[in-house]
């Protein structure tokens, strides 16, 4: 009869997963079979390893429990299942001593597990999670399971006293009382029905594995193996020679691949990319966690429908046009997310549609593309101009071909007042440190504002013209002080044919430090610094050691703020939400600001132009003197003094 039922159980089990994988099949081919040693080793060590749930402790504990409470109890009922079924000598001994009190304990895990999902969802709820009826039925059935084992073992013993059931700890324990309530045969009875109920229940959790949330016993790790291994953010090429394409972009779910499928199927609805998007915590519509609920239930939809009718339309119907515009490309919500789904590009690739498809997108981006295409520059400034606002700059170039390095201070670096600070003192520390640099005037915009608001089209005619003018004077090692110039020409244009070692100024200016040709003085000022880590440079390129580094070379004493590093909090600007206009009640830098603030250190550092328009926008706002706002160039000037450095 047991067997019966395993098959019963076992058949719905499959059926419910064939069902979830034909849903995921409606979604284009992509390759993620690749790299299959990489990824084993990231099941592991994101499975059973926990590695990225337990950076969220109180969550991470809960999960750590269950996980290896049932794992414990599965791998004692498989020894005892095999030595049962083909009468092997497996249970005997110390195993068997050694497994008995294993399985107790794992019982009690569970417990815990259970315990702590409870407190977090119904009695100390967040805000990020919701307490689902599916979700109670769940952590109801892991619980019933547990319990009804442990009266399983406490009824037998009741019954008839083992000489080994110390070591069944919980079933021990039980034991006494059971037998003081109940007669000798009413514990047989009761032992028959209760072991019955727990092998009912236990073929109830395997049937119900894939058609609730249980089913991430196997999703996650499936996801934790597919995770993407490319550099993030980086959008696909699209081909405008193609004359039989119809649209650019994507608008139906149909249209992405079935890692999109996948990533909303496996959603866990755990909150954690909402608890870092600037967007949500900033009081606009756009929800992660929502986005992929909706999509899942979209796609549980499409199944349904005629597949001959074209498939439905994503933006304004699962997706606000708002919510598309909202989204800064932090990644943080990628960064956070257990199953590593990918909501970035889904966004960048709508928002392609949008603009190249049906030429819908906020009035503000019009204005940014146009100074794109006139001037090469999101703010509009005259392109001719370009070589004497660097010219202006107190430091040395030297012609290109015979130099170290190639500067390229962006054009928020030449146009943006304050970032022409920025510029001017990576300038005079590599002036001091003896480092030959050329900067080439004739560049123009990176192209990441025109590929964040979906312009692919002006972004590749801009890439066009930098790739052209770089391969010509030969620049090979470029140097940055903008994050998002980094991204681009680092890992988007080898696209197009641009291949190039890009560094950023942080790294640099570290790399210089540690060869000693810049031996800052590092006065002990008694003052401290926290330092912004910027989106483009910490999650997209994972560049925060050495900024930090440098930092420290100042002198300076380092205070972190609660999110940091990788998980740090966007400021804002990114996805071209710098031209954007902010409509939220609550802005993103104000939120940053209060955070740095709290901390009550002398400096804010940072290492982006953008984030020192919104930071410093964010302080002008909160109208404190401290702290003070630099980007750590600056500060390694200030803190070393010019006539510090030794070259
Ligand atoms: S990328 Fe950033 S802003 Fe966009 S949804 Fe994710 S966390 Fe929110
Ligand atoms: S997308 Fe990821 S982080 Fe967000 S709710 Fe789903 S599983 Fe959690």
């Amino acid at each position: 009869m047991l067997y019966a039922l395993l098959a019963v159980a076992l058949g719905f089990c499959l059926y419910g997963f064939y069902r979830r994988w034909r849903r995921w099949r409606l979604g284009q081919p992509e390759n993620r079979r690749d790299l299959l040693w990489r990824r084993l080793k990231d099941l592991l060590v994101y499975g059973p390893g926990h590695k990225r749930i337990m950076e969220d402790k109180k969550p991470g504990v809960m999960h750590l429990c269950l996980f290896w409470g049932f794992t414990l109890l599965l791998a004692a009922t498989v020894v005892i299942a095999i030595q049962v079924q083909f009468r092997l000598p497996l249970f005997r001994g110390a195993v068997y001593l050694g497994l008995k009190a294993a399985a107790n304990i794992a019982g009690l895990l569970v417990l815990i597990g259970v315990g702590l999902a409870v407190w977090r969802r119904w009695l100390r709820p967040s805000g990020r999670l919701g307490g689902e009826p599916v979700d109670a039925a769940a952590l109801g059935l892991i619980f019933l399971i547990v319990v009804t084992g442990y009266l399983v073992q406490g009824t037998r013993m009741a019954a008839a006293p083992d000489p080994w059931g110390r070591y069944a700890l919980v079933g021990y324990a039980l034991a006494p009382p059971l037998r003081a309530l109940f007669s000798p045969a009413s514990l047989l009875a009761g032992h028959r029905v209760i072991w019955w109920l727990h092998a009912f229940l236990s073929m109830v959790f395997i049937a119900w594995l894939p058609y609730g949330k249980l089913g991430h016993v196997f999703t996650a790790p499936a996801a934790q193996f597919l995770q993407r291994h490319e550099a993030a953010g980086v959008p696909e090429m699209i081909d405008f020679t193609d004359e039989n394409a119809e649209s650019f972009g994507k608008n139906s779910m149909t249209d992405f691949s079935w890692k999109a499928f996948f990533d909303a199927d496996a959603c866990l609805r755990c909150g954690r990319c909402e608890g870092g998007c600037p967007a949500y915590l900033s009081g606009k519509g756009l929800n992660p966690q929502r986005i992929m609920r909706d999509l899942r239930s979209h796609i549980m939809d499409l199944e349904r429908l005629d597949p001959t009718a074209p498939p439905p339309e994503l933006i304004g119907g699962v997706i606000r046009e708002d919510d598309l515009w909202a989204c800064t490309t932090c990644r943080s919500c990628e960064r956070q997310c257990p199953v590593f789904a990918e909501h970035v590009d889904k966004f960048i690739d709508l928002r392609r549609y949008s603009v190249l498809t049906t030429g819908s997108f906020p009035a503000e981006a019009q204005l940014v593309f146009r100074n794109l295409e006139n001037n090469g520059n999101p703010w509009g400034m005259g392109r001719e101009t370009r070589g004497a606002q660097l010219a202006a700059l107190n430091f040395t170039v030297s012609a290109a071909g015979d130099c170290e390095i190639l500067y390229w201070p962006g054009c928020a670096g030449v146009f943006d007042k304050r970032a022409r600070r920025t510029t001017e003192a990576v300038g005079r520390l590599l002036d001091a440190a003896g480092v030959s640099f050329a900067v080439w005037s004739g560049a123009g915009c990176c192209g990441d504002p025109a590929r964040r608001l979906g312009n692919e089209y002006l972004f590749q005619e801009l890439a066009a013209e930098n790739i052209a003018g770089l391969n010509e004077n030969g620049a090979r090692r470029i140097v940055t002080q903008c994050p998002h110039c980094l991204h681009v020409l680092q890992e988007e244009y080898p696209q197009f044919g641009g291949h190039y070692e890009v560094v950023h100024h942080s790294v640099y200016l570290e790399e210089l430090r540690r060869a000693g040709r810049l031996r800052p003085l590092a006065p002990a000022t008694g003052k401290n610094v926290t330092y912004h880590d910027p989106c483009y440079l910490c999650r997209y390129r994972g560049v925060g050691a050495e900024p930090r580094a440098l930092l420290r070379a100042t002198g300076l004493s380092m205070r972190e703020m609660p999110r940091h590093w990788e998980r740090s909090l966007c400021c804002g600007a990114g996805g071209g939400r710098m031209w954007l206009e902010e409509k939220a009640e609550e802005r993103v830098n104000r939120l940053r600001v209060e955070e740095a603030a709290a901390l009550g250190t002398d400096y804010l550092a940072t290492a982006c132009p953008f984030c020192l328009t919104m930071l410093g926008d964010g302080l002008a706002a909160l109208a404190t003197e401290k702290p003070i706002l630099l980007d750590i160039a600056e500060l390694l000037l200030l803190q070393t003094d010019n006539s510090g450095i030794q070259s």
